[in-house]
C-alpha cells in the first residue's frame, strides 16, 4: 500500500504553477505510455517526428482559434519564462531606440529594471508612489511617437492589479505582459504589437512561454542576437531552432481544447466575472478581511486580501489546508493572502473558499 498524505488538496490556488483542470491531467494520464496507438509517451517523441507535428500544430491552431489570432501575428513557443522575454522584447524590439515602461506592480517593475542594460528606456507611468493601489490611467502614460514600443502588464499577479479596457494607442506598438491573466476574457490582438506569457499561470505547465508578434516587428532584432532568442528565427524555424518543451506545448493544447470546449473565452470571462464578484463581494461586506486595490483594477485572476488581525494569517493558512484549500499564502513581498483564481479553479471552488472563509471568521 502506497503511504497515504495526511491532507490533501481540494482546491489548489496558487499563483503559478497554479492549478491545471482535472479533466486535462485525467487525459494526460490516460494516455501517458501510450499517446494515440504510437506506443510512445508524447515526451518520448522527436520534435520533428511525424508523430508530434500535429500535436504542437494543432496547439497552434487552437489558440489561435481562442483568441482570434490574424494571420498577420505569428505564435511562437519558446523557453525560459515571462522573465526571458524581458530581454528579448529589446534585443528583438530597440534597434538602437528608444522605449518606455508603464510600472504597476512587481512584474512590469522588475520587467522595466531589467531593460535597463539596454539604452533608451524609459519610465511611462507608475503608480509605485502609491503602493500600486490603483493602475497608472491611460492618460498619464508618457510615451513618444519614435519609440520603438511601449510596455506594460495587463495583470499583476502579486499586487492583483488588472487593465479590463486597452489603451488605444496608435502610433507606437503596444507590448504586454500577459501572462497571468492570457485567455481569461476575450482580447482585440490588433490593438497589440507583442503579447507573451509564461504558461504556468493559466495555460499549462512550466517551462513554455507563448509569444504573439505581429508580422512588421518580427524582423528588426539586433543582428548580434543569438538564434534560441530571435523572434525571426525561431518563426521560420516553427519554433524549433533547438527542442521546444515538446510536452507542455502538448498539454497546454488539451487545456486550449478543454476551453474551446467550454464555449471559449467569452464564457471563461462570464464565469471569471462571477468567481471574483463572489469573492470581493464577501471581502466586502466583512470588517474581518480586506482588499485595498481601487475597484476598477482589482484583478479577476488574482485577489490578494489581508486579515484585519495579521496575527491570525498562517492560522488562516494551516486551517485553510487541513480543509484542502492550498496555495493562499500571500507573496513574501506583500505578506496576508492571495487567492488565485484561474480558469481551472470553477465556480465550487470559490464557494469553497468563500465558505472557509466565513467559518473563520465566526470562529475568531
Ligand atoms: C509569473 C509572472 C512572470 C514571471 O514568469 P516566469 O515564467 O517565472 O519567468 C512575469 N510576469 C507576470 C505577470 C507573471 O505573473
Amino acid at each position: 500500500m502506497t503511504m497515504m498524505a495526511k491532507m490533501s488538496c481540494k482546491f489548489n490556488f496558487s499563483a503559478g504553477p497554479a492549478a491545471i483542470p482535472s479533466d486535462v491531467l485525467k487525459k494526460v494520464q490516460s494516455e501517458l505510455l501510450d499517446w494515440n496507438g504510437t506506443g510512445m509517451s508524447v515526451m518520448e517523441m522527436s520534435h520533428r517526428g511525424k508523430q508530434y507535428l500535429p500535436i504542437i500544430e494543432e496547439a497552434e491552431s487552437d489558440f489561435r482559434l481562442l483568441l482570434g489570432i490574424p494571420k498577420n501575428y505569428k505564435v511562437l513557443f519558446l523557453q525560459g519564462g515571462a522573465i526571458t522575454q524581458n530581454f528579448m522584447v529589446p534585443m528583438n524590439l530597440l534597434n538602437n531606440g528608444t522605449a518606455s515602461y508603464v510600472v504597476s506592480g512587481y512584474w512590469s517593475k522588475r520587467t522595466f529594471n531589467d531593460a535597463q542594460p539596454f539604452n533608451g528606456i524609459k519610465l511611462s507611468a507608475t503608480s509605485e508612489p502609491i503602493d500600486y493601489r490603483k493602475a497608472p490611467q491611460f492618460n498619464e502614460w508618457e510615451s513618444s511617437k519614435e519609440d520603438a514600443y511601449l510596455h506594460y502588464c495587463s495583470n499583476e499577479t502579486i499586487h492583483g492589479v488588472e487593465f479590463f479596457d486597452t489603451p488605444n494607442i496608435k502610433d507606437v506598438p503596444l507590448v504586454c505582459d500577459m501572462s497571468s491573466n492570457i485567455l481569461s476574457r476575450p482580447i482585440n490582438i490588433e490593438n497589440y504589437g507583442v503579447i507573451y506569457a509564461g504558461a504556468q499561470k493559466n495555460i499549462g505547465p512550466a517551462g513554455l512561454t507563448l509569444v504573439i508578434v505581429r508580422d512588421d516587428l518580427i524582423d528588426v532584432a539586433d543582428k548580434r542576437t543569438p538564434s534560441t532568442f530571435n523572434w525571426k528565427i525561431q518563426s521560420d524555424n516553427n519554433s524549433m531552432i533547438n527542442t521546444p518543451a515538446t510536452f507542455s506545448i502538448y498539454i497546454a493544447g488539451l487545456v486550449f481544447k478543454w476551453i474551446l470546449a467550454r464555449g471559449g473565452l467569452e464564457s471563461i470571462e462570464a464565469q471569471n466575472i462571477k468567481k471574483a464578484m463572489d469573492l470581493y463581494n464577501y471581502i466586502d461586506s466583512s470588517d474581518f478581511y480586506y482588499n485595498r486595490i481601487d475597484s476598477g483594477n482589482r484583478s479577476r485572476m488574482n485577489v490578494p486580501f489581508s486579515i484585519s488581525d495579521d496575527s491570525l494569517t498562517s492560522k488562516f493558512v494551516s486551517e485553510a489546508e487541513e480543509s484542502g484549500l492550498y496555495g493562499l499564502k500571500g507573496h513574501r513581498l506583500v505578506g496576508g493572502l492571495r487567492a488565485s483564481i484561474y480558469n481551472a479553479i470553477d465556480i465550487e471552488g470559490v464557494t469553497a473558499l468563500v465558505d472557509f472563509m466565513r467559518r473563520f471568521e465566526k470562529n475568531n
